[in-house]
């Protein structure tokens, strides 16, 4: 097992997926297969600084897997972004798409940068120049980027722009999370958020924890964190603390989560919202709690940080937040892990929804698409489960034996044989 801080998430990756195969007695040909990226781009991007001086970023496109449809996966623009790590991420999605039972592949994005640096106009140049560098591997039915880590709907509507221009034609389904006035869908931006609140009251119900009793601590205060809070906050948990990168708030009573979610997008962090006790951001880690949401980035719940929870579940609202030391000590210490690739589907989910509406020129409407959400979530939730208590084995790996054995299906019906 990979240990130690310097652990990249793609060793963590690795690790869950050959833990997986293992178990499975998956055929070696598919676990090659997946092990790899179909494809890796890596560009350099440059771009004009307001102060007219030219500035250089890396960005890539990895293209996990298309076994089960076209190419999916969001574009983060963040400092730690490596090819390594967008490797990883784009083996999640795929696994993630397959395990939810929406008909995508695998991929991902990134631009190594620091968008707090940057002012808006630098970031459109930024988004529109990464769109220039690698349109040609991207459109409607080969490989549809969304957001992202850093990267919403206004990223989005540059990038989809500068591909319109690019091919010639406007494409609607080349991206999701697109803004609402070019065809995005106003449920998106919160999905993911929200499908890691409904998936935290489905594994509350199978562990009787009583939600409208429960304790929850997030780690992360974004598009995801923001969003699960709320809904947990309005299905009566008391959210104790939560934290962002430049700090944390707490409040033993439960914080008054739409007050700091207005707090958050009126300055753009949680830490100064009146009503709550300063938190240090590594603390989040020692606040007792029933539910911890990592819901940040990866590699947070380590061989450090995860004899210090204090916590009954985990449900990764971030991706490949807790690496396989720190998840063997939540394991030894009966602490239940729900798995990225359950518990923040409701992302892509909803990207299906916005990219079928594209192409049927119809779509479900809001209520659909809340209907739809919460039967992918939940039918993924009990085919885990279910393979989790068949085989006494984690959820983590339950998941991804349901995935697999949907990847080494499609395998045998594209090539007749494993
Ligand atoms: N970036 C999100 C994820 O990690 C969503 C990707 C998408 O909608 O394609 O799942």
């Amino acid at each position: 097992m990979p240990t130690g801080r310097g652990i990249s998430a793609l060793d963590s990756a690795q690790h869950q997926l050959a833990r997986a195969a293992e178990r499975m007695s998956l055929p070696p040909g598919t676990l090659h297969r997946l092990s790899r990226p179909d494809r890796v781009i890596e560009v350099s991007i440059e771009i004009q600084l307001d102060d007219g001086a030219p500035a250089w970023f890396t960005g890539y496109r990895v293209q996990h897997s298309n076994l089960l449809g076209p190419y999916k996966g969001g574009i983060r623009f963040h400092p730690g972004v490596t090819q390594d790590e967008v490797r990883a991420l784009a083996m999640w999605m795929t696994i993630k798409c397959a395990l939810v039972a929406v008909p995508f592949g695998g991929a991902k994005g990134g631009v190594a940068c620091d968008p707090a640096s940057l002012t808006g106009d630098e970031m459109e140049r930024l988004s529109r120049g990464y769109v220039r560098a690698i349109y040609r591997d991207l459109g409607p039915r080969w490989d549809i980027p969304a957001p992202d880590v850093n990267t919403g709907a206004q990223v989005i509507g540059w990038m989809a722009d500068e591909f319109g221009r690019l091919h010639g034609s406007f494409e609607p389904a080349a991206f999701t999370g697109k803004p609402d006035a070019l065809g995005g869908l106003p449920a998106r931006t919160a999905a993911t958020g929200r499908g890691v609140a409904y998936i935290t009251m489905a594994i509350a119900r199978r562990i009787e924890l009583d939600i409208s009793r429960a304790t929850v601590t997030l780690q992360g205060f974004g598009n995801v964190g923001r969003y699960a809070a709320l809904d947990l906050h309005r299905a009566g948990a008391r959210v104790i603390a939560a934290t962002d990168v430049h700090g944390g708030v707490y409040n033993a009573k439960g914080l008054d989560v739409p007050a700091l979610a207005e707090h958050a997008s009126r300055t753009g962090r949680v830490s100064g919202f009146a009503e709550a006790e300063p938190l240090d951001r590594d603390r989040v880690f020692d606040v007792k709690a029933d539910v911890f949401i990592p819901a940040a980035i990866e590699n947070q719940i380590t061989g450090e940080t995860a004899p210090r929870l204090r916590t009954r579940v985990v449900v990764e609202g971030a991706n490949g937040p807790t690496t396989p030391e720190g998840e063997a000590i939540l394991h030894d210490r009966g602490v239940l892990v729900v798995p990225d690739i359950l518990a923040n589907a409701g992302g892509v989910i909803v990207s299906y929804f916005e990219w079928t509406g594209e192409q049927t020129a119809g779509g479900r409407g809001q209520a659909g698409v809340e209907r739809g959400l919460r039967d992918h979530l939940t039918r993924a939730v009990d085919q885990t489960y279910t393979v989790a208590q068949l085989h006494g084995i984690e959820l983590r790996t339950a998941a991804y034996m349901v995935a697999l054995r949907r990847l080494a299906e499609a395998l045998v019906a594209w090539r007749g044989r494993q």
